[in-house]
């Protein structure tokens, strides 16, 4: 019997043993693509000998160092390089070590930011219902995806949420991409104004939704409306780009795209890569001198803060994505995954939509493709393609979502930057597999 607490705890998983480029082995020699480096962690791959020697270095020179004493030398240099290649003035980083750290340390930060400008009557976050922040309780009631917070509600704060820019859902027929953005955007001027507009902290959002929708970007001109009504009425500005951030979508911060800067941004997933569990929030200068000239001191903090392994990984990280060339490497082999995606459910009558930057991409199934009516919930259609494609050796990122109050199946695709083109086309042939066998008989 394991003594290990499994997410599932009715099945039980394989167990893994090495990991090589873009493939997993477990321990009876099968091999998995990464189609979706776990949960679009393993941007360089498996086995990456650079950043396994960069972690082996730093663990052997100086492994912990708390903060409340100490920073450390690839804290401070993952530090100067994050604040460097960010865009704006987001020059302060706070390395923690994940992505729900990373969010809450974002909410927070947001609210004593304005504490201690004396507006203390700020008290509101607006997010999105379909999204998702993060585990954590403060994390978890700033998404708004119905199914993981369900049975935790009464324990959440009540965040507000304002509906997602999912073009595919929620456009009007008669509406252009660019007004239905408008259309959307003035959702969180409304919703500001109703709760007092003097009394909002921070919106926040993740520029390529991921977990909840499979990788929905808002459409053009959504983010530079949100930014404007951000400023209007003082309301700080939160991305989470923990899931398409670090090149994932094509550009270094997928918020490059949507040419908006954020006040606080945050990341975490592809700065370890997998290889240690490291995230960031990254906030503006003005915000970092509105508590150093106030109290000197972010009421926060967790004891593996800045960890100096951790760091060392971020740091091999970012430097490998910037020196091999990765960020262009993604946008031609996202173009082509788009291609072969195109090709092979362009006109499948399950397939609504294909979406994406990237190698962010994104498969949205309906039963019926004219009137985009999502699968009946009791198929467990993600569920089962999930099982489908793991048994034909390929892991993906399928899910179940609530498209705006109505259930969605969804199937996130983001492989490693190093996937080469003959193995684009093997994750699109191992999908293809099973989603035909997954599919309710006589769809
Ligand atoms: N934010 C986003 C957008 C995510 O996709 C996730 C995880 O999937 C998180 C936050 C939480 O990150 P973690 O699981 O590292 O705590």
């Amino acid at each position: 019997m394991s003594h290990v607490f499994p997410r599932h705890t009715k099945v039980q998983p394989p167990v893994a043993v090495a990991g090589e480029g873009c493939y997993l082995i477990d321990s009876t020699g099968k091999r998995y693509f990464d189609g979706s480096g776990g949960a679009a962690v393993s941007c360089l791959g498996h086995g990456d000998p650079e950043i396994i020697a960069a972690v082996q270095e730093q663990a052997g020179k100086l492994a912990f160092a708390h903060t409340g004493f100490f920073t450390s030398e690839p804290a401070e240099a993952l530090a100067d390089k994050l604040a460097a290649l960010a865009p704006g003035n987001l020059d302060r980083v706070y390395l923690v070590s994940g992505g729900s750290e990373a969010t809450e340390a974002a909410i927070k930060l947001a609210r004593q930011y304005h504490v201690e400008r004396g507006e203390t009557q700020r008290r509101h976050v607006i997010a999105r219902k379909q999204s998702y922040h993060g585990n954590t309780l403060g994390a978890l009631a700033a998404g708004g995806n119905a199914w993981r917070r369900e049975q935790f509600a009464p324990l959440l704060v009540d965040f507000s949420h304002i509906s997602p820019c999912y073009e595919y859902v929620l456009r009007r027929d008669d509406e252009s991409a660019c007004d239905y953005g408008q259309r959307a955007a003035q959702e969180l001027e409304d919703e500001i104004l109703r709760l007092g507009e003097d009394s909002v902290i921070a919106f926040m959002a993740e520029p390529v939704v991921g977990a909840t929708s499979g990788a929905v970007p808002a459409v053009e001109g959504y983010f530079e409306r949100i930014r404007e009504i951000c400023d209007r009425y003082g309301v700080l500005l939160i991305l989470d780009e923990v899931m398409c951030g670090m090149g994932r979508t094509g550009h270094l911060f997928a918020c490059n795209h949507d040419g908006v800067v954020p006040d606080i941004l945050c990341i975490a997933k592809g700065l370890g890569a997998g290889y240690q569990p490291i995230g960031a929030m990254l906030c503006t200068a003005e915000i970092y001198s509105t508590i150093e000239n106030g109290s000197g001191f972010f009421q926060h903090g967790h004891t593996y803060l800045g960890h100096p392994v951790a760091a060392a990984a971020g740091l091999a990280v970012l430097t490998a994505i910037e020196e091999r060339n990765l960020v262009g490497r993604v946008r031609a082999k996202g173009d082509a995954l788009d291609a072969a995606l195109r090709e092979a459910f362009g006109q499948h009558p399950n397939v609504g939509d294909i979406r994406g930057r990237g190698l962010f991409r994104g498969i949205e199934l309906v039963s019926d493709r004219e009137t985009k009516t999502p699968f009946d919930p009791s198929h467990r259609l993600a569920a089962t393609i999930k099982k489908a494609a793991f048994a034909e050796g390929l892991v993906c990122y399928p899910m179940s979502g609530t498209r705006d109050g109505r259930v969605g199946d969804h199937i996130l695709l983001a492989p490693p930057f190093i996937i080469e083109d003959a193995q684009i086309d093997e994750v699109v042939g191992k999908l293809t597999r099973a989603i035909a066998q997954s599919l309710p008989k006589g769809s």
